[in-house]
């Protein structure tokens, strides 16, 4: 090892799921949208004129936070951005948890926490789910530096109501609270309305599902305005212009057509309910899911083995080669169309299994 390499901040990073992109695949590995941004998104794209692209964007992108106060109830203050949730996240850790008390997040929950934990050098526990798989409340009721979850949690797709996250809230009043709702806009119950009531709430959201933007990475933050000077005073310390001028004007767009977003994750809430019903005809079990994607299992075949049988057939949906969960796999839900491909394999894969024992 050369002697600079013991001065180098090592890290094991998060690995993303695949991102193939072949013309006829179907892709239900990353928990994308399958359908396109609103039609607004597509006329803003037409008419940008690139020579606003000579200028710094605006700093504090007010333009998308002001859309985003009204969407959202609140004031101005209260809204940060960020280059996709992710962005959000990390900062959030880097601002918030800064104690030498553990922070505490699921066992199995989005597989980035302990990696910004690692990063930023914060101690973490993590609480194990139940046997089913639903984070046990009273496990966040204890001395801690701090607390985030996802709500729908990933990759389990089970949420907690609001009232019960408001319990968590209640038993931590002395640390940040960080409520992931990457995927809340699939049915979950979102804990925005208790921004106002707990300055130490911190409720992030992302246009990369619900808003088919994942490939434009937004993200979002809301909070007290407290809470939300901290994190721009960090960012402001880090990069000033994290969000560009395309990105602030497409994400205004998406944000103002409602009607779109309320069709599409419509849709996507219809297509999750027929394939929970498909799915456990062809003898799969399935999770309430309140996201954009199943987690299933089957009582006989290996999850590691379907994973690959469906990659062949150009079919894509993502394994956790991780303990508890090596027997499911995460399916995003795509479009009808490409959920009848998926069930056709797997009426064909049944046939073949039968046939084999
Ligand atoms: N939180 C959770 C729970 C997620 O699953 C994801 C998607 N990988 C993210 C945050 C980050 O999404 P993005 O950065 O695209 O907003």
């Amino acid at each position: 090892m050369s002697a600079w390499e013991e001065n180098v901040r090592r890290v094991t990073p998060y690995t993303p799921g695949d991102q193939p992109n072949r013309p006829k695949m179907i892709k239900l590995n990353t928990n994308e949208n399958p359908y396109p941004p609103a039609p607004g998104v597509e006329k803003a794209l037409r008419d940008f004129d690139p020579d606003c692209l000579r200028l710094y964007p605006d700093p504090g992108a007010s333009a998308l936070v002001n859309v985003l106060a009204d969407y959202c109830h609140v004031k101005r203050e209260q809204v940060f951005v960020g280059v996709g949730s992710d962005d959000v996240l990390a900062m959030a850790f880097m601002t918030f948890f800064n104690s030498e008390k553990p922070i505490l997040f699921p066992d199995i929950t989005y597989s980035f926490y302990p990696v910004w934990a690692e990063e930023f050098r914060i101690p973490y526990e993590t609480p194990p789910l139940d046997e089913g798989f639903h984070i046990v409340k009273e496990d966040y009721c204890r001395d801690n530096g701090g607390v985030i979850f996802p709500n729908p949690n990933a990759p389990t797709s089970l949420a907690l109501g609001a009232s019960e996250v408001e319990d968590i809230l209640r038993h931590n009043q002395d640390v940040v609270v960080i409520v992931d709702e990457a995927y809340v806009d699939f049915g979950g119950e979102s804990v925005l309305p208790l921004v106002d009531r707990y300055d130490n709430l911190l409720v992030v959201q992302t246009f990369s599902k619900s808003r088919s933007m994942a490939g434009m990475r937004i993200g979002f933050a809301v909070g007290s305005p407290r809470l939300i000077r901290y994190l721009n005073d960090v960012k402001y310390s880090f990069n000033s212009y994290t969000m560009n001028q395309l990105t602030l004007r497409l994400g205004v767009e998406a944000v103002l057509d409602e009607a779109y977003f309320q069709e599409t994750t419509g849709k996507i809430i219809r297509t999750r309910e027929a394939a929970r019903r498909r799915l456990a005809g062809l003898g799969f079990q399935s999770l309430d899911s309140r996201a954009n994607f199943l987690f299933i299992t089957h009582p006989e075949y290996e999850a590691k083995e379907l994973y690959e049988a469906l990659k062949k057939e150009d079919i894509y949906v993502r394994y956790f080669d991780a303990p508890r969960i090596s027997r499911y796999l995460r399916v995003t839900i795509g479009t009808d169309e490409q959920m009848e491909a998926l069930y056709g394999f797997l009426e064909r894969y049944e046939a073949l299994h039968r046939k084999e024992r």
